[in-house]
């Protein structure tokens, strides 16, 4: 097997085994850009260095090396040459592009001699020694783990002393001296000296690079982004081209289209005489790409049309880093690039427009996870003119958020699990405040462009974003920032807008987002090509409107047990559940009674003629009874009944375990009067939208956690009894379905005998996957990250659809549910319905509909549309 390929001899397809950025920088090759030339080490090999004990093997060795002199022809450089030396860059690149997760190394090949040779073959010693004491620090911290901060600190430390502000105030002999500490150091920390041989640097680079893919940032981003944990990361070695050889060089990252508005117009920036890390890290403020034309038009001229070659080529926004050496323009890497939801729509629908991409395919590029986005806050308007701005940053992620400032990743973590909203605050971010950022409403920085880690990383997450916001004095020591001479501190108010980058005093109210007119379009485009139905879990009037303005066709869920969490009415169902006799019971029945009529009606007038999936109560226990001494108290002293009497009924009814205890269906045959209840609620209701506003309204009756038909014939009696004598009493036609929840496996089996009786089955996949696996959905957080970070599981089953065993349920009863019914409606209402992953399967399963919650309506529309273009490609 071959495990190394030179950019010459791969493309753009073979991202698996050379990852994004080497199949990349392979096919720029084919096409004739000007790419520094290089190889690339596969994932394939990534994965057989953790096979051996976390080694490079000698066949490897052999084969890195043999590249490395073909390398060497093509450049006519050598490497640990002191006539021509040839330096390397060596940088990890996966299949899926993780920015800033894993680790790069720049200048690889220097060492005293070499660097003192190319001083004088160069007549720029400046550079050089600039080049050395980045290499041995990135070398240091990458390779060896020493932190990166005990050099920068003598950087900073050399500045300070100089009175100099940039690193390119830096002399040759400041270099030269900060690159003798720098070695001094190392050999104080790993007590060897700095390595010398080019060669051993190459294969400990290629080393760290591997060891990279599983530290614990690169893992918990996959994580977070749903990424394997066994794609493994490709190392690409590339002869180094270098934009920090004077002012007329200079390095940066552009993108073809607007990232954040999709706007279509180059947008990028770049730093004369700097290193490709610098415009990254933020370390100085880059300047707008537009500015290259005034510095080197020819250089801009040659990046505009290369831009729009590859965007060309590649039919899509493309995130391009470039280095310019003596006026020369190279690329070092292009991809698809990071966008906002809004950019993607706008980017998707126009290059449609254009004619470069096809209508599916246009459908295809969005991520429907990504839409959640558009459905962000933005600043209220009133709010807004009342609001003080103290500062101005760059728009890096749009989005409006308000929340009190911590100055590190485990304070905004801790504080915003003490459920507080939190603003991240840092003079510029790096991948271990990753934790902080995720539980952040928001981020500010005070250095880096818009391309810095903050903005990519908070774009990548759909946060808001503010960066490069220099108004502002990030004092990360003393915790606190100033602007204007007023001090900040930690737990105060700010908000931010990262649609225009500007900094408010105090908290600005926020409001809902607003659709866009390329929203619709993309959704009328998916309507057209989805199969599935889209339907909601909804159990108030309001989020049943929220759903119908967001293109729910129906509600496939609601729970009636919680339409009692209110204040106001949990003494009521409390008042059912502790119940000690029938009468007791029905007293309480008929307080709970016009409650849920008047909820009905107000859900059937928003619904209309949509159909409505009403399901009968499924309390699990302990979600509702009393949970303390004062609780039993307050219920008592409503109920009329002592203290003790009522402590006894609240321990008689405890369960060891409630999930598959006392709930469901199994109440409704233990106390009848529930179902005649809720029966009552449902079609009264009903009737009096129908007579009142005339619409034709469709309910229907769903039984929970049937796994028996003899359940579901037991309630039925019940329930059709109660129904049928209404509607004849009222006179109104009325028509109503009675069908059941599929969530127990044994129901799943006998879905034939079910179907007799039920006309719709709704697979309720939470339970049926609790069930299935015997997770218990309360605790199976617990041991299921476990899983995946040890590779057991890839995915967390309560996320999406188990196919093999709990779709293979699923299978089995849409077969036999079909075949006694052949008309039989099938849905699902468990979490798995607003789950592109699972919505897909739920296609290829031939369901009638999935239901999800109101703000993933418009995700399950967009992925029941990917759903039907892939099966087609296939
Ligand atoms: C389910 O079990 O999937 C379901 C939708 O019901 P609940 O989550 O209310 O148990
Ligand atoms: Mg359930």
């Amino acid at each position: 097997m071959k495990f190394v390929y030179s950019f010459k001899d791969g493309n753009k397809e073979m991202k698996d085994l050379l990852g994004g950025k080497g199949a990349n920088l392979a096919e720029m090759t084919t096409i004739g850009l000007p790419v520094p030339q290089g190889f690339t080490v596969t994932t394939a090999a990534c994965n057989e260095f953790y096979n051996n004990d976390e080694t490079l093997w000698d066949e490897l060795k052999t084969e890195i090396f043999e590249e490395l002199k073909k390398l060497e022809e093509i450049t006519g450089k050598t490497f640990g040459s002191l006539d021509k030396p040839l330096l390397v860059s060596v940088r990890s690149g996966a299949k899926i592009s993780m920015p800033g997760m894993m680790d790069t190394i720049l200048n690889l090949g220097l060492n005293d001699e070499v660097a003192e040779s190319l001083a004088k073959i160069t007549e720029n010693p400046r550079f050089v020694y600039d080049s050395y004491r980045r290499f041995i620090q990135m070398f240091s911290d990458v390779v060896m783990g020493v932190p990166k901060h005990i050099f920068e600190d003598v950087l900073t430390d050399e500045k300070s002393k100089k009175g100099y502000r940039y690193d390119t105030e830096l002399t040759t002999d400041d270099l030269k001296k900060i690159v003798a500490e720098f070695k001094e150091l190392y050999k104080k920390e790993i007590g060897e000296n700095f390595p010398q041989e080019p060669r051993e640097q190459l294969l400990n680079a290629v080393h760290a690079v591997f060891s990279s893919w599983n530290n614990d940032r690169a893992i918990m981003y996959r994580d977070i982004n749903g990424i394997a944990h066994d794609l493994g990361t490709a190392v690409n070695v590339q002869s180094m081209v270098f934009g920090n050889m004077g002012d007329d060089c200079g390095t940066g990252v552009a993108f073809t289209r607007n990232p954040s508005t999709g706007e279509k117009k180059l947008m990028g920036e770049f730093l004369m005489n700097a290193q490709g890390e610098d415009v990254v890290a933020g370390i100085r403020t880059p300047v707008p790409i537009a500015k290259l034309n005034e510095v080197n038009p020819g250089a801009y001229d040659e990046f505009v049309n290369v831009c729009k070659t590859l965007e060309g080529h590649y039919k899509d926004m493309q995130d391009i880093e470039f280095t310019i050496e003596n006026k020369k323009l190279y690329l070092l890497q292009t991809r698809n690039g990071k966008r906002t939801a809004q950019a993607a729509l706008k980017i998707a629908i126009e290059m449609f427009e254009e004619g470069l991409i096809t209508k599916d395919q246009a459908l295809m590029r969005i991520e429907p996870k990504q839409l959640d986005q558009l459905l962000h806050p933005t600043f209220d308007k009133q709010s807004l003119e009342n609001a003080k701005m103290i500062a101005s940053g760059l728009a890096a992620s749009p989005g409006a958020a308000t929340g009190k400032i911590f100055f590190t990743a485990e304070s905004a973590s801790k504080n915003a699990k003490d459920n507080q909203k939190v603003i991240l605050v840092r003079t510029e971010t790096s991948p271990e405040d990753l934790e902080g950022m995720v539980a952040a409403e928001g981020i500010l920085t005070s250095r880096g462009g818009r391309t810095s880690h903050a903005a990519v990383v908070a774009r990548g997450m759909g946060k808001c974003c503010v960066c490069g916001c220099e108004d502002i004095y990030v004092d990360e020591k003393n915790l606190q920032f100033e602007v204007n001479g007023k001090v900040y501190k930690e737990g105060d108010y700010i908000s931010i807008d990262g649609s225009t980058g500007k900094i408010y005093d105090g908290i600005v109210e926020t409001n809902d987002a607003s659709l866009s007119e390329n929203f619709n379009t993309l959704m009328k485009w998916a309507d057209d090509r989805r199969k599935l139905q889209v339907r909601t879990n909804a159990d108030t009037p309001n989020d049943a409107a929220n759903a119908i303005k967001f293109g729910a066709e129906g509600i496939g869920l609601c729970r009636t047990e919680h339409m009692f969490f209110e204040e106001t009415r949990i003494s009521a169902i409390r008042e059912m559940i502790v119940a000690s006799s029938k009468t007791e019971r029905e007293v309480a029945l008929e307080k709970l009674l016009p409650f849920q009529k008047e909820d009905f009606i107000g859900i059937f007038k928003v619904m209309k003629e949509k159909p409505v999936t009403i399901r009968l109560l499924d309390p699990p226990l302990h979600e509702f009874l009393p949970k303390d001494d004062e609780e039993i108290k307050e219920l008592a002293d409503n109920m009329n009944i002592s203290y003790e009497l009522l402590k006894n009924q609240v321990t008689s009814l405890h369960e060891f375990n409630p999930m598959l205890g006392h709930r469901g269906c199994r109440l409704a045959i233990s106390y009848p009067e529930i179902a005649v209840m809720q029966t009552r609620a449902i079609i009264e209701a009903a009737i009096a939208v129908k007579k009142e506003e005339g619409y034709d309204v469709k309910p229907e009756i769903m039984i929970p956690l049937v796994g028996n038909i003899t359940e579901l014939t037991f309630i039925e009696k019940v329930v059709k009894e109660v129904a049928d004598s209404i509607i004849k009493e009222s006179g109104v036609e009325l028509n109503y379905l009675y069908g059941t929840m599929i969530e127990v496996p044994r129901g799943a089996l006998t879905s034939d005998e079910i179907a007799q009786t039920a006309e719709f089955f709704s697979f309720g996949t939470n339970d049926l996957t609790q069930m299935t696996y015997g997770f218990s959905r309360d605790d199976a957080n617990k041991f299921i990250n476990d899983y995946k970070v040890k590779g057991v599981f890839d995915t967390d089953p309560f996320v999406s659809i188990d196919e093999t065993g709990v779709g293979k349920l699923m299978k089995i009863a849409v077969d036999l549910g079909r075949k006694t019914r052949p008309n039989i409606k099938l849905g699902i209402c468990g979490e798995h319905g607003g789950d592109p992953k699972s919505i897909d399967f739920c296609n290829r399963l031939g369901l009638n509909y999935v239901s999800c919650s109101p703000f993933r309506v418009p995700i399950a529309r967009l992925a029941a549309a990917q759903a039907v273009i892939k099966q087609e490609q296939k």
